[in-house]
């Protein structure tokens, strides 16, 4: 068995709560970003946009987990579609944004949110309990290949009929290079991006049973996303 490193995930905690907070607080957001910031946060969008188009419009009487939520991108649509959302993310910071945007939404007032939303801050591998749909969105691009395996085979445990997520692929190996680059100027040293290969990707899951639904590749200059959508056999 190959046990992860503990340093990935302090140093992804530690970024996310640190000068990866603003950066992504401000891609994830509305506000004036730069062109490249702008090209990802177009990207990011399309993936949003992609997997709401994947999910029924009425979600209610449905169980999400959303993890690695960050600013709350996914989550909120979800809750507006009725679903009932477990949000949670490794960073403190990253739950506490989420839980203002949550707010900001003059539609959504607390007491609904509280119906709707449970935010929590816990590491993807601490999930428990089951859920109709898991969904981990642009996360694993954080770790290892093999570690990213070992979560996704953690999260499958924890869908009952539906597991998306989306990966950075490493067909794409030379683009990808100048989006590391891009992805993280000048703080490089505090944290990196994985490429994972998609057959390995998939067959980490479909190994356990599952069956791929569908799949898409989300391209921009600076952006580049697989995403996966499995269904278990008995739901599809
Ligand atoms: N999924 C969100 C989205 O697509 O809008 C956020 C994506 S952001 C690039 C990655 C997020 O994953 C960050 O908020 C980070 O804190 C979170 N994260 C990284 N490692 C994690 C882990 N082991 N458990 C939970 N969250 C994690």
């Amino acid at each position: 068995k190959n046990t992860p490193p503990v340093d990935d995930k302090l140093v992804v905690k530690n970024y996310f709560n640190g000068t990866g907070f603003n950066r992504w607080r401000n891609i994830y957001g509305t506000g004036e970003v730069n062109q490249v910031q702008a090209d990802i946060r177009a990207g990011h969008q399309r993936t949003i946009a992609t997997v709401l188009e994947w999910l029924p419009l009425d979600l209610n009487g449905i169980t999400i987990a959303d993890v690695g939520c960050g600013t709350g991108s996914l989550t909120l649509p979800l809750a507006h579609r009725g679903a009932q959302v477990r949000a949670s993310d490794i960073s403190l910071k990253m739950v506490q944004e989420a839980k203002n945007q949550a707010l900001s939404q003059r539609d959504f007032q607390s007491q609904f949110i509280d119906q709707k939303i449970e935010f929590l801050v816990a590491d993807l591998e601490e999930l428990r309990g089951t859920y109709h749909t898991v969904i981990c969105l642009d996360v694993l691009i954080h770790y290892p290949a093999q570690h990213a395996q070992k979560m996704l085979q953690h999260l499958a445990s924890c869908a009952t009929h539906r597991l998306i997520f989306s990966f950075a692929p490493k067909t794409l190996f030379y683009s990808a290079l100048k989006k590391v680059g891009s992805l993280f100027p000048g703080a490089s040293k505090a944290t990196r991006a994985y490429l994972h290969p998609g057959p390995q990707m998939t067959q980490t899951i479909t190994a356990l049973g599952w069956n791929l639904r569908q799949c898409t590749q989300i391209k921009s200059r600076f952006y580049f996303a697989c995403l996966l959508d499995f269904v278990r056999p008995n739901d599809s």
